[in-house]
């Protein structure tokens, strides 16, 4: 049996059966990361030593008779946006190469509490900031697919990782796509839950209005047992709802009557890779046979979409990342004159230089005389796009689309024209806006053999008919399941 490629679920069953050790599968996996991610880049660390002691804790209380669940003994990777007591967590930046966080996020020790084995922290845009993994201060990280390609970001080492299967899973975050954007590009399972959904203590920040954490998985239902587990109300967090967790796996049955899926006719937009509309199209038809009833819908703001994220993220992101000043922890500039040089040189050397564009775009954007023009009037058409969705869902259950408007492109293709790249995430950044779940899953390859993904949005803590709506289609769709030549 090849013990990296197992989904959760099946590793899981294993384990629980003892048929397979945690010691063993964490060993496997540590073994292929070895081989083959050198080249790839997906981690950042890899937690070796650590990663097999709490194998063999798990190994042991299950010998004992002390089972967890579905998780317990399982490998499971985090961005390195979610810190862990010890560990080092960069956030893909200079300015963390260094830092050591003295406790744990909430969605890290949930992990740990349900006895998973924590392999390691995954490569990622700096400060989860771009749509390729290429603004990592640690280097690219490669897709899988093709190597001369990027895996999409932020979250692209997650991704890369899992599709590669140098984790059983990960969990990523999605300010404007970067769960969903990168799991379509590596042809793996990226969901990102209703805002409020999952507490992001602990989870460094970047704009705290967007930000949430999700998993990326083989399988949606290894999606529905990773959520099982992170969600959930967390004083800690003020924006994270005290609302029952529902066990999300028992929303995954196979057919679709009754549900109503909306096809938003502005999301296949002009210059869109003509393999990701066929391909959405073809999933319409799966969706149509499984029983759902197909309606068009209109969400007619969506064209302002990226416009308005390009100054609410920037705006936040200015805010949160304020707190880098090289006094409290994380870099600091050496031979400084007074405090003020002190500042200056550690943020000039700490951030890189797509960093640096948001906090000047947030910056002016929230600055006296332009607050009016910019920020709050980006406030306000949020909200328009937020009415859009609640008008589409008093006539639909659910709302399926392409994930990115186009598959995998080259390394460095887009990194000299930021606005290119903003525009990888046309398709991703209104669910975000509007805080809604969604789920990015594969849906077919491209003429040149590179995954293609959709995406299924559902209304605000609904996602128990997200996962029904995508669960019925990927057993159904043929395409779940491909693995990378790597
Ligand atoms: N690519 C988008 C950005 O650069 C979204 C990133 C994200 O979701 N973290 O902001």
């Amino acid at each position: 049996m090849e013990l990296p490629f197992l989904t959760i679920k099946k590793a899981g069953e294993l384990i629980k059966g003892k048929e397979i050790s945690p010691v063993e599968i964490t060993k496997a996996l540590l073994k292929r990361i070895e081989e083959i991610d050198g080249d790839l880049n997906t981690y950042i660390t890899v937690l070796g030593d650590s990663a097999l002691e709490s194998a063999e804790r798990a190994e042991k209380e299950i010998a004992k008779g002390g089972y967890k669940g579905p998780l317990h003994g399982v490998p499971i990777a985090l961005k390195d946006i979610f810190i862990m007591k010890d560990v080092p967590a960069t956030c893909g930046s200079k300015m963390l190469e260094n830092f050591i966080p003295p406790y744990s996020a909430t969605v890290t020790q949930k992990l740990v509490d349900a006895g998973a084995v924590i392999l390691g922290k995954n490569n990622m845009d700096e400060f989860a900031m771009g749509s390729s993994t290429e603004t990592s201060y640690f280097g690219p990280t490669k897709n899988p697919w093709d190597t001369d390609r990027v895996p999409g970001g932020s979250s692209g080492g997650s991704a890369a990782a899992t599709a590669a299967s140098l984790c059983l899973g990960s969990v990523g975050t999605d300010t404007g796509g970067s769960i969903r954007q990168p799991a379509s590009l590596c042809g793996v399972v990226g969901m990102k839950p209703t805002y409020g959904r999952v507490s992001r203590f602990g989870m460094i920040a970047f704009a705290s209005s967007l930000d949430q954490a999700g998993p990326l998985t083989k399988t949606v239902e290894d999606s529905a047992i990773l959520l099982n587990t992170i969600a959930g109300g967390d004083r800690r967090d003020s924006t994270c709802v005290e609302a029952p967790v529902p066990d999300y796996t028992q929303s995954l049955t196979e057919d679709l009557k009754g549900i109503k899926v909306g096809i938003p006719k502005e999301y296949f937009v002009d210059g869109m890779d003509p393999d990701v509309e066929d391909s959405a199209k073809q999933a319409i038809e799966v969706l149509r046979d499984l029983g759902a009833e197909i309606v068009e819908i209109s969400l007619p703001h969506t064209e302002y979409a990226v416009l308005t994220y390009y100054i609410i993220a920037p705006s936040e992101a200015s805010s949160n990342l304020a707190r880098y000043d090289g006094v409290k922890y994380g870099y600091r500039a050496s031979d400084t004159k007074n405090l003020i040089d002190m500042y200056k040189k550690t943020r000039a050397e700490g951030f890189g230089e797509e960093v640096k564009r948001r906090i000047m775009l947030g910056t002016y954007a929230l600055s006296a005389g332009y607050y009016d023009a910019y920020y709050l009037k980006a406030l306000q058409v949020r909200t328009l796009i937020k009415q859009d969705f609640d008008e589409a869902f008093k006539k639909v259950d659910a709302i399926v689309a392409p994930t990115s408007p186009e598959t995998a492109f080259k390394i460095g293709e887009k990194t000299d024209d930021p606005i290119k790249m903003y525009l990888s995430d046309v398709l991703t950044i209104p669910c975000n806006i509007a805080g809604l779940p969604g789920i990015s899953l594969p849906s077919g390859l491209s003429s040149t053999g590179l995954p293609i993904g959709i995406q299924v949005l559902a209304r605000p803590f609904d996602e128990e008919t997200m996962f029904r709506v995508a669960h019925a289609y990927e057993k159904n769709s043929g395409w779940s399941g491909k693995r990378p030549p790597v």
